[in-house]
């Protein structure tokens, strides 16, 4: 299985600003990695027509619950595939924690998803505290239960545990396996798990080479054309 690396840019870029990063990751294709990126849903028409001419796909940073009708504000599966998206990521901590999204929703989104033909990237990671009471496995046992779709084969899951995203704070690679293995038992072999927090192009190489680890979710290196290739390279 290829790595994957996933750009998460969140809410930061102009459109002229996320054009210009996607032109220069599309210049420096091909990857002997599988990458996509996710700009923030009003970018992604434009950087769309980017990224057509190939070597690296397109997520969304969320979606919808439903299929259609009046959900103000809500952009369905069906709408990012109909604009080229491929991957969405669902249940991202800071959507758990801001919007106080349930892993009954992200399960409800991630059937949404799989149904209109994208991948979803389902999120999972516990808080500092829940891992300082030796809860950690408890906590994300649980999300993936909650989260997964029943029966669902064709999802990716990322390891976020929360105290390492945006903070630089990076989880040790013991860590990381333990977590990792204890995930793939869930989940079996044919599921890529990624890692995801504080992941920069001078500790990638060390995480992405942990048993278990097929890929990661990258929200601040992937800001930069630099440190994304550098990242992505290290592989
Ligand atoms: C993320 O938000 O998914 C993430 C991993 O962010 P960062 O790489 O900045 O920790």
């Amino acid at each position: 299985m290829k790595k994957l690396i996933v750009g998460n840019w969140k809410m930061n870029l102009d459109v002229a600003g996320a054009c210009a990063l996607a032109q220069q990751l599309v210049n420096a294709a091909p990857f002997k990695v599988d990458m996509a990126v996710c700009p923030v849903a009003v970018h992604l028409g434009a950087v769309a027509d980017i990224l057509k001419v190939g070597g690296i796909a397109m997520g969304a940073q969320d979606c919808s619950d439903q299929d259609n009708g009046a959900y103000t504000g809500q952009i369905s599966a069906a709408m990012l595939k109909d604009v080229g998206v491929a991957y969405v990521i669902v249940g991202h901590s800071e959507r758990r924690e801001y919007c106080k999204e349930s892993s009954a929703l992200v399960r409800a989104k991630a059937e949404r998803a799989i149904a209109a033909g994208l991948r979803p990237i389902i999120c999972v990671g516990e808080t500092l505290e829940q891992r300082k009471a030796g809860k950690a496995k408890d906590v994300v046992g649980y999300q993936l239960a909650q989260s997964i779709p029943v029966g669902a084969t064709d999802y990716i899951i990322a390891y976020e545990p929360v105290w390492a995203i945006g903070t630089g704070v990076v989880a040790s690679v013991t860590d990381v396996a333990d977590m990792h293995a204890f995930i793939r038992v869930q989940v079996g072999g044919g599921v890529r798990i990624l890692y995801g927090g504080s992941m920069k192009p001078d500790n990638a190489a060390e995480l992405l080479v942990t048993p278990n680890v097929d890929g990661g979710l990258v929200g601040g290196a992937s800001l930069t054309a630099e440190s994304f290739l550098a990242l992505a390279k290290s592989v």
